[in-house]
């Protein structure tokens, strides 16, 4: 690990919406970074949309352009974990699916050198339940960074059943390292951010299907009356209707309680392959975009 309590390197897994925004967060820091993904397409398109974001940051004088070309130079794609056996920190951040994340885990505990520790940026998912497919229950940790990761403050750390004291605090001070802000919370469905966020997301999109609404006179009640930043259903877009609902399933098995259970509608744009923003459709079109 280097001084500035930062790892020496990061192998990201999984370089969609969360993936790329975490491996640029941290080769802007200065950390060596993998990105592994099954699909060598999304690996392009990860790498074209960090290039874009860091020439924006320095388009606004946030970083210089020396700063922005050193950090491309930190990254590394490939489809092979293999790469795992070298790195101090392991991010997984790919699909929101129990056995994806297992199998995944499963691989990258054979791969990663003993001490290295395996984080997950699950929304949901139990880390114990991750945890139990390894060898390393105790380096094992929940690193759930917000979307957009190079804007958002927050990293929701979340100890599973047997998370040593050393990895929560690694992970604290490697959080704080790169510019972030870590809270703790502990390992129950869901945990804090989208135990309380899906509910609200739910609700409005129950509200559209029952016609309360429009979808924009719903998103701008939200906005202007709560205060929030951008409406639910933009921002359902914005995470991705497919995490939505995947989040809701765990949150309802996981707490027993049907009051969870997604909303038809949603499940239906899902079905049919309007995903949010990713896929350019969603609650709104965004093919024009
Ligand atoms: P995404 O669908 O955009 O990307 C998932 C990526 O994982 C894809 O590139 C896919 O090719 C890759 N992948 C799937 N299986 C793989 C495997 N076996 N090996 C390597 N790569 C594999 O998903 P996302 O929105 O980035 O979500 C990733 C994780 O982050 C999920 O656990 C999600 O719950 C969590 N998360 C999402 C958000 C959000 O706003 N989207 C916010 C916080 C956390």
């Amino acid at each position: 690990m280097t001084d500035n309590k930062l790892p020496g390197s990061v192998a990201v897994i999984g370089a969609g919406t969360m993936g790329n925004g975490i491996a640029q967060v941290f080769a802007a820091n200065g950390v060596s970074t993998f990105m592994v993904d099954l699909d060598q397409a999304m690996l392009d398109r990860a790498t074209a949309t960090i290039h874009k974001s860091l020439g924006k940051f320095a388009a606004k004088g946030k970083i210089t352009e020396e700063q922005a070309e050193a950090a491309k130079g930190r990254l590394t794609t490939t489809t092979d974990m293999d790469v795992l056996s070298g790195v101090d920190l392991c991010i997984e951040a790919v699909t929101e699916n129990l056995d994806v994340k297992t199998k995944v885990f499963q691989t990258a505990d054979a791969k990663l050198p003993e001490s290295a520790v395996l984080a997950s940026n699950t929304s949901s998912i139990s880390i114990t339940v991750l945890a139990a497919k390894t060898q390393r229950a105790d380096r094992v940790i929940g690193m759930h960074f917000m979307n957009p990761v190079p804007l958002m403050k927050l990293v929701e750390v979340i100890r599973g059943n047997d998370t040593s004291d050393a990895t929560a605090t690694a992970v604290e001070d490697w959080s704080k390292a790169l510019g972030k802000i870590p809270v703790i919370a502990n390992d129950y469905p869901g945990f804090v951010a989208n135990r309380i966020l899906m509910p609200m997301i739910n609700e409005a999109a129950f509200s559209l299907m029952e016609g309360v609404a429009t979808r924009e006179a719903i998103d701008e009640i939200m906005k202007l009356g709560m205060n929030h930043p951008m409406g639910p259903l933009t921002l359902a877009d914005f995470i991705g209707l497919d995490v939505c609902v995947s989040i809701l399933d765990v949150l309802k098995d996981g707490l027993g309680d049907d009051k969870y259970r997604a909303c038809p509608l949603m499940r239906r744009l899902v079905a049919a392959g309007h995903l949010g923003r990713k896929t350019g459709r969603g609650f709104y079109d965004y093919s024009q975009s």
